[in-house]
């Protein structure tokens, strides 16, 4: 008998999660917190979305997405997980650049970056200035048709090694481009300028631990292998409950953690929904994927520091085609030493993954053979590359293999592996949702702004609040 992942679930709940990626256990954990009966499904076996690990022979753990997170974090994980989690967020040391425009070491926070843009691209004080104060000011309400290229040129005309310095880490970040909305590089640019780039000391694994022993705290009902197929609407378009697994449950709210799209034309079906908002919703473009190579080296080899953070290129100027191109010449690296891990017994372990902003076309039609021989291909060329911060990586290393966009979509059943939600235009029709369908909600990576893990946390929290609105409007004081 096949196992029953739903044994036991009630009939009916006040909110049902379709997802657990990081904003729909944020949503799921502040809704529980307020004493809300609460339901989380995942269709995965593991709990986290993209936030997550796997492992390997040899006791190898590789994070898929654990590559760093603006200081907010620890704030938001403080207020809406717990202590212990804030306290486990560290600073990484170094963020190197190496291309053949620059080469340097940096906390990527404004002190350091004012010197490196004042003494190395002899950028003058007052512009860096302005500029700094230019991003940090902006906030969602500002103008939206300013494209990050009209900011840099505004600040920097001609100068593409600047433009590569301050945008490059940001394209990785989030897959946004130099046409994408200037308050959306601002933001999330000043997010890191803030303090520096952190990660969580002991790997996702722990943190997704830490995660599910909360919620099931707060007495959120958990189950991972359940797919939600549908989501049911009462006659006057408010929703009644899900299917899951071919099982109906009730409920009175939903949050879905799905994809935006997936969401809409999925799980609602577009001839539940007003035709002008299918018809925004139809032009949300998707954001790219990713590909990924894991490389452990053997139990107790050790890297000679390269930074934690690396972006390498090869292209001469900063070019996002070429960074998305499969003829890769672009990757950030980064590196896991032993200290990651600090509690992990036995040798130490050193890890890196290299990881590339990719076309989910280019991988998506390949068949079987081809597939395989160009995911070889990439973990070639990417020792050849790693080769020169990790010498003999080929001899040392003990597991090496890849992903793709497929990858993404299979594990995450995001709309052609988006790895950072939608574009900026997805942020409007994820929040217009619940005008289409009573009580039915999404809270996941939409706009750039609301991707990343910070961004999905607080997107969790925000749409958690609205659902309490809608549940109890008294004490909302609505
Ligand atoms: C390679 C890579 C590297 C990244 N690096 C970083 C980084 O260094 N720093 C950073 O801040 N961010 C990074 N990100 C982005 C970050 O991981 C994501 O933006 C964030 O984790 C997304 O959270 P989310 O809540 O939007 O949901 P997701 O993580 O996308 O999770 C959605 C969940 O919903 C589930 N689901 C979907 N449909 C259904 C259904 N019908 N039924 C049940 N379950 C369903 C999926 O299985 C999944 O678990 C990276 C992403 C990738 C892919």
């Amino acid at each position: 008998m096949p196992k029953d992942f739903l044994k036991g679930v009630k009939d009916e709940y006040d909110v049902v999660i379709i997802g657990s990626g990081l904003a729909g256990l944020t949503s799921a954990n502040v809704l529980a917190r307020q004493g809300y009966s609460v339901l989380l499904l995942e269709h995965h076996y593991q709990l986290g979305g993209m936030a997550t690990w796997f492992k390997r022979r040899n006791g190898h753990i590789f994070d898929i997405s654990l590559h760093g997170f603006p200081m907010g974090m620890i704030k938001s994980c403080r207020k809406y997980w717990t202590q212990e989690i804030a306290d486990s967020i560290v600073q990484l040391k170094g963020v190197r650049f190496e291309n053949p425009q620059f080469s340097l070491e940096t906390t990527f926070d404004r002190q350091d970056f004012t010197c490196i843009l004042r003494e190395e691209f002899q950028v003058p004080d007052e512009t860096i200035k302005k500029f700094f104060d230019t991003a940090r000011g902006m906030n969602f309400y500002d103008d939206q048709d300013k494209t990050t290229r009209e900011l840099f040129e505004e600040f920097f005309p001609g100068r593409d090694d600047v433009v590569r310095l301050l945008m490059e880490p940001i394209t990785y970040a989030n897959g946004s481009t130099l046409e994408d909305p200037a308050i959306t590089y601002g933001i999330v640019f000043s997010n890191f300028m803030h303090k520096g780039v952190f990660t969580f000391s002991g790997g996702t694994d722990k943190l997704i631990g830490h995660i599910k022993d909360e919620l099931l705290a707060n007495g959120v009902d958990l189950r991972i292998r359940s797919l939600v197929e549908k989501i049911e609407l009462t006659p006057d378009r408010k929703v009644s409950g899900i299917v899951v697994n071919g099982k109906r449950i009730g409920c009175k709210t939903i949050v879905s953690n799905a994809n935006l799209k997936s969401t809409v034309f999925d799980l609602v079906g577009e001839e539940n929904l007003d035709r002008r908002f299918v018809e925004e919703a139809k032009a949300v473009r998707l954001n790219n994927s990713s590909c990924q190579v894991y490389v452990a080296l053997k139990p107790g080899e050790e890297i000679d520091y390269c930074g934690d953070l690396l972006f390498h290129s090869e292209h001469k100027g900063f070019d996002i085609d070429a960074m998305l191109s499969r003829e890769i010449s672009s990757r950030t690296f980064s590196f896991y030493y032993p200290s990651t891990r600090p509690d992990r017994e036995g040798p130490g372990r050193s890890l890196v993954v290299s990881s590339t902003n990719a076309n989910f076309e280019d991988w998506a039609n390949l068949p079987g053979d081809e597939y395989e021989r160009q995911k070889k291909d990439l973990c070639e060329t990417t020792l050849d590359c790693l080769e020169q911060y990790v010498p003999n990586v080929r001899e040392r290393a003990d597991h090496v293999e890849a992903s793709t966009p497929r990858t993404f979509q299979h594990y995450t059943r995001h709309w052609r592996g988006a790895s950072f939600g939608t574009k900026f235009e997805g942020l409007a029709v994820s929040k217009a949702l619940p005008e289409q369908v009573g009580g039915l909600y999404h809270a996941g990576s939409v706009g750039i702004i609301m991707s990343g893990w910070l961004g999905a946390v607080n997107y969790g929290v925000i749409v958690a609040n609205d659902v309490d609105k809608y549940l109890t409007p008294a004490a909302a004081g609505v």
